[in-house]
């Protein structure tokens, strides 16, 4: 028997990665459909928003959250990993750091999160083409070494901003 797809479902999906990535300008993008340049204060951060997304004419709810401040503590731990069903995990192509560590992102999810927590590796400011340290090549290897799909973004132009979630959307529609 195959149960149909619970479109009352809330999928908790939260956004992770150093601070200064562009975590909350991309959920302000996907939101809002703006950017808004310049900081937005580490430790405050948007909360979570709701999204409804339809995949195969069955809609998705996702329930986005955004990490604040927590970055900086790696206190991003069990707690708030424990009922997530989606990470997008971003690092920013112009910052080598923030692509260094990702495994250690990685290896804190796979310590903390649920076994079947869908992720999607981000690398975001795909419009600073001039500043780009991280090579589309690199991310899609370290995506591939952790089997997780990858896409570059970017919060400002918009690009891929809707596709990421979609894809979100979709992985976990169908592992339903
Ligand atoms: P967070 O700490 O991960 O939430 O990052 P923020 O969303 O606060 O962004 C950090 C900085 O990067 C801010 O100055 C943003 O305006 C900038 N930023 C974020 N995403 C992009 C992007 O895609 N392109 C460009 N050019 N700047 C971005
Ligand atoms: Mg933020």
């Amino acid at each position: 028997i195959t149960f149909p797809y619970n479109e009352d479902l809330m999928h908790k999906t939260i956004m992770v990665g150093d601070s200064g990535v562009g975590k909350t300008s991309l959920l302000v993008q996907y939101d809002q459909g703006k950017f808004i340049p310049g900081s937005f204060s580490a430790t405050v951060g948007i909360g979570f928003t709701n999204k409804v997304l339809t995949v195969d004419n069955a809609k998705v709810k996702l329930q986005i959250w955004d990490t604040a401040g927590q970055e900086r503590f790696r206190s991003v731990t069990h707690a708030y990993y424990r009922d997530a069903q989606a990470l997008l995990l971003l690092y920013d192509i112009t910052s080598k750091s923030s692509f260094d560590n990702i495994r250690a992102w990685l290896t804190e999810i796979h310590e903390y999160a649920q076994k079947d927590v869908v992720i999607m590796l981000l690398g975001n400011k795909t419009d600073m083409a001039g500043e780009r340290v991280i090579k589309h090549e690199e991310g899609e290897k370290l995506a591939k070494e952790y089997g997780v799909p990858f896409m570059e973004t970017s919060a400002k132009t918009g690009v891929n901003v809707e596709l990421a979630f979609l894809a979100v959307a979709k992985e976990l529609k169908h592992r339903a």
